[in-house]
Parts: structure tokens; sequence; C-alpha cells
């Protein structure tokens, strides 16, 4: 109960008591109460109403049996989640992640960051998540498509444009997200695109969406650094993952005027003194889907690969640290690495990728750090600007979409930084972006009574 104000501490042991053995969603949890002290001090009505107890409690858990037929013709039985947390400001917004690591505990820990994240990017939103611990590595198309139309079969009566709009995350991208709305609007004889986001141009979806958590977190690191008069120009960065989040950020960052020299999958790492080729790994993991050592083989020439026995992507000395792997892939040890470095900042692609450890050792030596629900919000911002060219019937273009994307992402930077200000820890990204967005879910809760 490290740091937590004692009016809160009865809360989280009541949340460890209730879902026992769900470390991630503990963590979570614990995070956001430590920085809840300084809003009951202040505002003591948010412990009326068992507010906060109502906050940690999902509205509905829903989990459920996926049984599929593989190309070999043998049955497989996968688990199905969705966790929908919280409505008070919108429908449950929120992704699904496909991993074979994925329980109720996680789905729950993204859905609880996830409602504070939605709340943040001021869009009417609720949150939620949901997946399975189906592994779609090396399996067919005919595979995915097969998973993804059971899953379906039993989850679009929980769903609906008013209701929960899914979208994608780990191991869900356009593929899944078009076979999964493929399968709803045969099920419910509706063209309701607003019901996912996420999804190919051809069926409503939003230019700008598969860039946008990426960009998102760049504009949310490039403001950062704004705050001590200087950006991206000439800085080294090493990006972890390879997926559309890391691809992404590698993309702006390089527009910024930065030079991004490693980035990683589950297996390993590569060191691009040059900067990272951003075609070849587009190449390799979009089309191909290949692991990340193809590209030190195609691209020789002194770039190496690392194997993850062998070293971690954070031992590479860099200047701004952008993790956009997957949650506790930043460890104390590996944020001690970084700032022996000199890292000067550190951006969250990923949902919750860093330690309590290693968040500890950021702020004890003054690296600006933005935690993923808001570093990592303008992938979900640009999900709600999708519903809304859905309501309006409207496709609005590349340039538009991340022009509000971009307002976005300065309005959530600053609203943290301000939140962090007003509750005397200037600076202090993780507090403001827990207090600012606890504050409009828990306003919004309160109004509309005990439910
Ligand atoms: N999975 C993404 C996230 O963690 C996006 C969710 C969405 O667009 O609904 O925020």
């Amino acid at each position: 109960m490290n740091g937590i104000d004692e009016k809160l501490q009865p809360i989280l042991a009541e949340v460890i008591r209730r879902n026992a053995g769900e470390t991630e969603f503990h963590q979570a949890v614990h995070e956001v109460l430590e920085s809840l002290g300084r809003v009951v001090a202040k505002h003591p009505q948010f412990l009326d109403q068992a507010l906060i107890e109502r906050i940690c409690e999902p509205e509905r858990q829903i989990i459920f049996r996926i049984p599929w037929v593989d190309d070999n013709g043998q049955v497989q039985i996968n688990r199905g989640f969705r966790v929908q947390f919280n409505s008070a400001l919108g429908p449950y917004k929120g992704g699904m992640r496909f991993h074979p690591s994925v329980n109720v505990g996680i789905i729950k820990f993204l859905g609880f960051e996830q409602t504070f994240k939605n709340a943040l990017t001021g869009m009417p939103i609720g949150g939620g998540k949901g997946g399975s611990d189906f592994d779609p590595k090396g399996r067919t198309d005919a595979e995915v498509m097969r998973f993804c139309q059971s899953l379906m079969t039993e989850l679009h009566r929980h769903l609906g444009e008013q209701t929960d709009v899914p979208a994608g995350d780990i191991g869900v991208g356009g593929r899944e997200i078009g076979f999964m709305f493929g399968q709803f609007k045969r099920l419910t004889n509706r063209y309701e695109a607003g019901v996912f986001t996420g999804k190919a141009l051809a069926h409503g979806g939003s230019r700008a969406r598969t860039e946008a958590t990426g960009y998102g977190n760049t504009y949310f690191v490039q403001a950062m650094l704004q705050t001590k008069g200087t950006d991206f120009e000439g800085k080294k960065v090493a990006v972890s993952g390879s997926g559309n989040v890391a691809i992404y950020t590698i993309e702006k960052v390089s527009s910024f005027g930065g030079k991004v020299v490693a980035c990683s999958d589950s297996s390993g790492f590569v060191v691009d003194r040059d900067g990272i080729d951003l075609d070849l790994l587009k190449e390799i993991k979009d089309v191909r889907r290949e692991r990340i050592s193809e590209y030190a083989k195609l691209k020789g020439n002194g770039v190496h690969f690392i194997s993850s026995e062998n070293g971690s992507v954070w031992d590479v000395p860099c200047d701004v640290a952008m993790p956009s792997a997957t949650q506790n892939e930043l460890s104390g040890k590996d944020a001690l690495s970084l700032v022996k470095n000199g890292v000067m900042a550190v951006g969250e692609g990923a949902n919750m990728p860093s330690t309590p450890e290693a968040i500890k050792i950021f702020k004890d030596a003054g690296v600006l750090f933005g935690p993923g629900k808001a570093a990592n919000a303008g992938g979900v911002a640009t999900s709600a600007l999708e519903m809304q060219q859905n309501a309006s019937r409207d496709s609005w273009t590349f340039e538009q979409t991340e022009s509000r994307l971009c307002e976005i992402m300065r309005g959530i930077h600053d609203v943290c930084h301000q939140t962090a200000e007003e509750y005397g820890a200037p600076g202090d990204y993780v507090l403001g972006a827990n207090i600012a967005g606890f504050i409009r879910v828990a306003e919004a809760m309160r109004t509309l009574g005990v439910i």
C-alpha cells in the first residue's frame, strides 16, 4: 500500500481481495489511487457515494467460449472477454487484444486505464476492453477468419454504436476488424459502421487511424520537450515494438528531425545507427509478418540483431525512449540503464509498459515521463473521430483528421501539465493524467446518481 493515502487504502485492499491474482489490474488501480490522495484532501466529496469504489468495479464483465475449426479439421477452443468498464461519459470504447497472455486481469487493467484515457481525450466515450487468448501468429487468414466469426457470434449481442464500440489492440489490425465487422453485419442485418473503429476506408474507416497512436505519442513527447525549450531535432530515439504503434512513431519522429536508432519485437531488437529504414520495417512486419531479426539480415552493413536473452533495447543510448510494445516491458533495471545513458524524455506508446519501479527511477532522475493513458490516447481519440464521421456519414481528409488529432494531443498534454501544477506536483504527468482523467469520470458519475 506504499504511497497511498490512508483513506484510500481500504479501497485497494478490497480490489485485491475481490480480484485475486489479477496483478496487472492491482498495479493499475494502485497507481491511480496513489494520485488520488491529493484529490480527496481537496475535494472530500469524491469519497461520498462510494465514487472511487464504483470506478474500480467494472459495470459488466463478459467471458465466453470461442470454439472454431482449424485448417486440419481440429476443433480449437479459446476464451473471449469483454469488460465494459465505465459508460458515464459515453458508450464503452476500447480495443480487442488477441494474445496468448490474455486473461480477465489483463483485460480489466486495460479497461480501467482506457476509462481514464478516454476521458482525457475530451471525447464522449466511456471505457472498455476485450480480447482473447487466441494467438494469431502462424495462423492462416482462413483460420483467423473462422476464429473472428465465432467470437463475434457470441459478442455481437453486447455491442452497438451507442452501447459498446471495439477496435484493435495487440494482435488485432485491419484484417481482424474486417472479419469481426463482417460477421456483426451479417448477424444483425444492419450496416452499423459506428459499431467498430479501425475499419478499412471502404467500410467507413477513418484516414490517419492506423497512424494515430504513434503520431499522437510523438506529438505528446514533442509538447513535453517544448516545456524544456527543446524538441526532437537531432535527438536519438529508441522505440520498442515493431507493430503499428512503433512504425508510426518512427515515421513521425523522423519527420520532426529525430533519429530512431533501435526497435524490437518479443524475440529481440535491432540497432541501426543510420536510423531505422521504415520501408524495410513495414515490408517485414506488415507484408511478410516476419520477425525483426529479418531486418538485420536484409539491411546487413553493421546493423545488429540482439536476442532478448542477450540484452534489452533500453541499453541502447538515446535521448528519448518510446516504449511501444506491451505492459511491464520496461523494468527498473532498464530505467537505470536509460538514465545512466542520459535519457531526457519517455513517452509510453503502449499501455502501462513501465513498471512502478521504472516510473519511480524516471521521476527521481527528473526525466520527462508521459504515461500511456495520456501519451498513447491518440489512437482512441481518432477512433472517436471515426465514430463522428460514421454518425454524419462523412469522410474527412488525412490532413483534417491529423490536425484534429494534433489539437487533441496538445489538449491532453496541457490538461495533464496544468493539473499537476494545480495539485502541487509540477511536471508530474502521471499525477496530472490520473487526477484530470478521474475528475472527468467521477463528475459524470456523480451527476447520474447511484447507478
Ligand atoms: N487499443 C487502443 C488503446 O489502447 C485503441 C482503442 C480504440 O481505438 O478504441 O487505446
